[in-house]
């Protein structure tokens, strides 16, 4: 994506370094089953469904201490943060037009960079979640080094991939805009596990959708490069639930897709891509 000289934008919170990291905290590594007691500790303590931090996907970030080559640690570069503040801005041009298209005002979020760990209006997190949009405050958080994870533990690569990502997170508050979200969390609480799954599932494939209209306001400014919608389809690929399930235990089991699978996530982001409108992405 061509980025360098462009627009970034001012919703951007950088909490490394001042408090941002939460002592002890930087080290933990949540496993998955953490994260799913966690999850089901919100439900059983009165925590709010509209308060669960929507990640990008169940991946967990691999220990550090393993003897994969490092490659080169991105975390602290000032590129990946303008990159990121180049994308955030033009995430708010499109959707400051997609919602005048259809009478409504879009409230910009913003997005917090952390590093380690974060108090967010869900709660506590660690950067081993991943990307996450917090309904609770309408902010998206990111740990940049989230960009080693997908080259080193995903496999996708490239600043487009990154973006995508972004861009999955702008689809939640874009979700949230539109009610959207509240609607489905009513239904989610009231279900079944199985059917809460299923809902998950159709929100996560909205916010792939939202990221392809995201990439076809980008093209058609100009500002894609050749490879660029290969690397956001390959990063959609690479957190399908399928894929993650396969590579992490070797078995797949679709009733708990939370995401949806690896082939759905690149058609509906592929789609958004296609129709670059708002009305065409109902996952419902
Ligand atoms: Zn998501």
């Amino acid at each position: 994506m061509k980025w360098e000289n462009r627009r970034s934008s001012s919703n951007i919170e950088d909490r490394r370094g001042s408090g941002g990291r939460l002592g002890g905290l930087g080290g933990i590594r949540l496993s998955g089953g953490a994260m799913v007691l966690l999850a089901v500790a919100y439900l059983l303590f009165g925590g709010k469904l509209s308060s669960l931090p929507y990640i990008l996907s169940g991946v967990q970030s691999q220990s550090q201490s393993t003897n994969i080559i490092s490659d080169e640690d991105f975390s602290d570069s000032e590129d990946i943060k303008k990159f990121t503040g180049v994308v955030l801005a033009d995430t708010e041009d499109v959707w400051n037009e997609k919602f005048k298209e259809i009478g409504k005002t879009y409230e910009e979020p913003s997005l917090v960079i952390y590093s380690g760990g974060i108090k967010s209006g869900c709660g506590v997190s660690s950067s081993a979640v991943g990307p996450f949009y917090c309904s609770a405050d309408e902010k998206i958080y990111i740990d940049l080094s989230f960009y080693n994870t997908m080259k080193r533990d995903l496999g996708s690569k490239g600043d487009f991939a990154f973006a995508y990502v972004i861009a999955h997170e702008i689809g939640h508050h874009v979700q949230n805009q539109l009610g959207i979200l509240n609607d489905a969390h009513r239904q989610m609480a009231s279900s079944s596990k199985k059917v809460a799954n299923e809902i998950s599932v159709r929100l996560e494939l909205q916010a792939d959708y939202f990221a392809g209209v995201f990439a076809r306001y980008v093209q058609d400014k100009g500002y894609l490069e050749k490879g660029d919608i290969e690397e956001a389809m390959e990063a959609a690929r690479s957190v399908g639930d399928d894929t993650l399930q396969m590579k992490n235990t070797g078995t797949i089991n679709p009733d708990s897709f939370t995401h949806g699978t690896s082939e759905d996530r690149m058609k509906w982001f592929n789609k958004g891509f296609e129709y670059g409108t708002i009305e065409d992405g109902n996952t419902f």
